[in-house]
């Protein structure tokens, strides 16, 4: 606790003024950000420091394993699906990032022949709703023995997932209809801080360029 005090009063001292005006902007006008950033809670994937983001530019759901579960699932598993349908509707993003990583714990646990501890059954139950990943990394990547090959495809399978899920939300359909959102599958690569995009054409996640290049 001492070190995020220090840090709170660090942040005060040196970085404040830098921001000042901009927090006084968005205290009067509210928030306007450009795009909802779905990542996991892993505290090495840091949305605003890997996308060189200020305050006001995102909104930012954390969640164990950066899972974006089907609109019909309900009640205290989808909390996620409240943050999706506020962003979309209400803030009216236009474009919407799912992030997955390397070394993901919650892919690792989902890959782990070892079920979750009956002492963790939310977690349990959150997990399982992204079964259908494991089932789609069982059937198509059977091949795969290392496991950090197996743990990648995984954490990218699970990204397209999400992207899936996202088309049962009625404000996502709604606002790709109107041609006003835009969807991203994204995977950061811990070690070496590389993002890579999903690519729909060669359905691959390719290294992150700019759309201006
Ligand atoms: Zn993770």
């Amino acid at each position: 606790m001492q070190r995020l005090i220090e840090g709170v009063h660090k942040f005060q001292k040196d970085e404040f003024g830098n921001y000042r005006k901009l927090f006084r902007k968005l205290s009067k006008e509210g928030q306007n950000p450009h795009t909802l950033f779905i990542t996991c809670s892993d505290s090495r994937v840091l949305a605003e420091l890997i996308t060189q983001s200020k305050p006001g530019d995102l909104f930012v759901v954390k969640n164990v394993g950066n899972i974006v579960p089907p609109a019909s699932v309900r009640g205290d598993t989808n909390s996620t699906a409240a943050a999706i349908e506020f962003a979309v509707e209400t803030l009216r993003v236009n474009d919407i990032v799912i992030c997955g990583h390397s070394q993901c714990g919650a892919i690792s646990a989902m890959l782990s022949k070892n079920p979750v501890s009956n002492s963790m059954p939310n977690l349990r139950d959150w997990l399982n709703v992204a079964a259908p990943v494991l089932a789609t990394v069982k059937k198509d990547y059977a091949h795969l023995h290392g496991a950090i090959e197996r743990e990648t495809a995984a954490a990218e399978e699970n990204v397209l997932f999400g992207l899936d899920n996202l088309h049962s939300y009625t404000c996502v359909q709604e606002r790709l209809m109107d041609g006003t959102l835009r969807l991203h599958g994204w995977f950061f690569k811990i070690a070496t801080a590389e993002l890579f995009a999903y690519d729909p054409e060669t359905r691959q996640f390719l290294p992150l360029v700019s759309e201006t290049q």
